[in-house]
């Protein structure tokens, strides 16, 4: 959560006026000890060196410093530990990926050690300590109320920075258990660094300095790896998420909400060929859906164009890394920023563009998770997209390409189910039957009777257009949903049907063995129309209702006819 800039501005000169002269007070009035250069050396590189590898616990980074600044401050007061421990705050800045616009987290920092460096080494004066001493018994006491002072304090201050941010802050968060933890270990090895400097000089170094950064280094590794580990649980249960999902944009939707979720950045864009040229499928920028617009001339030349052309997963750490690209989409706040191709069917179809407004916020193993997570994506959209092809084959009738009962049934529940809910005023439904078509079929053969339902298909979908919903009911029979439209209305564009199909022209094969033997027939249809609220409120009583009036109404009154439901 960042703060205002005037509580920026605030926290600068906070600590121009405390830091600066607080050195200078405590370097005329705190206690001091003679130094000795070759041990202070020795503890400034061990510190240096703990800070410069931190490790990672379950998403909190550890800073072990703490075990030689308590050895520092023991020998040599509180200048010279406040000073070791304003110097760790070098690596430190550099680990929390420190830029301009968080620069006065580490002021604040630096601040806050200071202030926690001076009530700790002032409480333990006060108490009685005496530095360098060697008294077993004193070292434990003092050094522990001085330790534990330190953590309450530091977690004390960070409470107060939360307040400033207008959250509600946490005493008791999951870092300040991890420090407390971490005291388990500073303060035993603290004592034990402090002892033996005392008793073997700057052979404590090896004794016990490198043995701790060896050992800072091996669980750094362990949860390393752990992170790996974790990440790549998350990545598979997320590749089975994505597999469940049915439609593209479902996958596409929970895609860039994960992704976003799982590593630290602040804008996620999917540039894809989907259509034949590129388009950014998907963008968002601190977590809300951009609408980006580019033409696909300006992606092709972006950093999205670039690893498209390449095919291999890019990071860049920093924005002058990648800034000679211009990207048109990518704002330039930006500084770390991963590209990776996403490939379907062994072919590059898009680029995954992630951003961060923090320099190098991502790291390799990261990318090859995402490129992992591309491929699964990839394979769901794929995966849907067939399945969307089946489902619509599935529904249509091979013949004519008209939708068939399948899909009829399915629309007719969802046209009766927006009726209900008001969305629509009226529904009606025709019903057409070919008039004597087996005769058809006996005369011509049925392979004229198939061109003449595939013509005679094709006129009625001309005829509605978009405006309804034209099916294969049957053998020859056709129905039409018309939503909105009202009985009269219906029935007038039924019998406008009619009309088109009695005076159009079919052309059959009045012969199957000589090819050029085609002849021109007419042919009639009866049709029923039904309506609804009007006649049913239900979707099969509709349908039966048009089939009533079909057969009694018009094919029974003579046929070539239109006819309504009457009750
Ligand atoms: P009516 O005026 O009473 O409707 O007479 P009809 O001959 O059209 O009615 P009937 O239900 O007796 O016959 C329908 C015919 O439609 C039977 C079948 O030969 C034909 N038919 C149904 N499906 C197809 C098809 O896919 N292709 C062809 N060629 N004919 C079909
Ligand atoms: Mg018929
Ligand atoms: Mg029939």
């Amino acid at each position: 959560m960042d703060i205002s800039d005037k509580a920026k501005k605030n926290i600068y000169i906070l600590w121009l006026l405390v830091v600066p002269l607080g050195i200078y007070l405590a370097y005329e009035y705190a206690p001091m000890r003679q130094i000795d250069w070759g041990i202070l050396s020795l503890l400034i590189v061990l510190a240096l060196l703990t800070t410069i590898f931190p490790f990672f616990i379950s998403g909190t980074t550890m800073f072990l410093v703490q075990w030689v600044t308590l050895a520092v401050y023991l020998n040599y007061g509180i200048l010279a530990e406040l000073l070791v421990m304003q110097l760790c705050l070098i690596p430190i800045a550099y680990h929390m990926k420190t830029n301009r616009e968080n620069a006065y987290r580490i002021v604040y920092s630096s601040f806050m050690f200071f202030l926690v460096s001076v009530i700790c080494g002032t409480i333990a004066h006060l108490l009685g300590f005496e530095l360098g001493s060697l008294v077993v018994q004193d070292v434990l006491i003092y050094g522990s109320i001085y330790a534990i002072l330190y953590i309450l304090l530091n977690h004390l201050f960070l409470y107060v920075r939360e307040l400033f941010t207008g959250q509600k802050p946490k005493f008791f968060t999951k870092d300040f258990g991890w420090d407390l933890i971490g005291l388990l270990i500073t303060l035993p090895f603290g004592l034990s660094l402090y002892f033996l400097q005392s008793y073997v000089g700057t052979s404590a170094f090896w004794l016990l300095g490198i043995p701790f950064i060896l050992i800072t280094l091996l669980i750094r590794l362990y949860s390393d790896s752990e992170k790996v580990n974790s990440d790549l649980n998350k990545a598979s249960e997320f590749g089975h998420e994505l597999a469940e999902r049915m439609t593209s944009k479902e996958i596409i939707d929970m895609f860039i909400e994960r992704i976003a979720n799982m590593f630290p950045m602040d804008a996620a864009y999917i540039v894809d060929d989907l259509y034949g040229s590129f388009e950014i499928l998907r963008a968002i920028e601190d977590g809300e859906n951009k609408d980006l617009h580019f033409a696909h001339e300006e992606l092709e030349k972006s950093l999205a164009g670039i690893v498209y052309e390449k095919g291999v997963p890019t990071l860049y750490n920093k924005q002058s890394e990648w800034i000679h690209i211009k990207p048109p989409f990518l704002n330039l706040e930006m500084q770390s920023v991963m590209a990776v191709p996403i490939y379907r069917n062994q072919k590059i179809e898009g680029v995954l563009v992630l951003a961060s407004r923090n320099k190098y916020s991502f790291e390799a193993y990261q990318l090859k998770i995402i490129h992992l997570l591309c491929s699964y994506f990839a394979v769901s959209v794929e995966k849907a997209k067939y399945v969307r092809d089946a489902v619509a084959k599935s529904e249509r009738c091979e013949l004519t390409k008209l939708h068939n009962y399948r899909y009829l049934d399915r629309q007719l529940e969802s046209d009766m189910e927006k009726l209900s809910l008001g969305q629509y005023n009226s529904l009606s439904l025709i019903m057409m039957d070919i008039d004597k078509f087996k005769a058809v079929n006996d005369t011509f053969g049925h392979h004229s009777g198939n061109l003449i339902l595939q013509e005679f298909a094709q006129i009625i979908k001309r005829e509605i257009g978009s405006g309804g919903t034209v099916a294969r009911y049957g053998g020859e029979e056709f129905v039409i949903l018309l939503p909105n439209y009202t009985k009269i209305e219906a029935l007038n564009i039924a019998e406008q049907l009619r009309r088109k199909i009695e005076q159009t022209p079919f052309i059959v094969q009045a012969d199957l063995d000589r090819a050029a033997s085609e002849k021109i027939i007419f042919i009639t249809a009866s049709i029923g129309v039904s309506t609804a609220p009007d006649d049913s409120d239900e979707g099969m009583s509709l349908l039966r209702n048009a089939d009533r009036a079909l057969y009694t109404g018009a094919k029974q009154a003579g046929r070539n006819r239109v006819a309504e439901y009457v009750r």
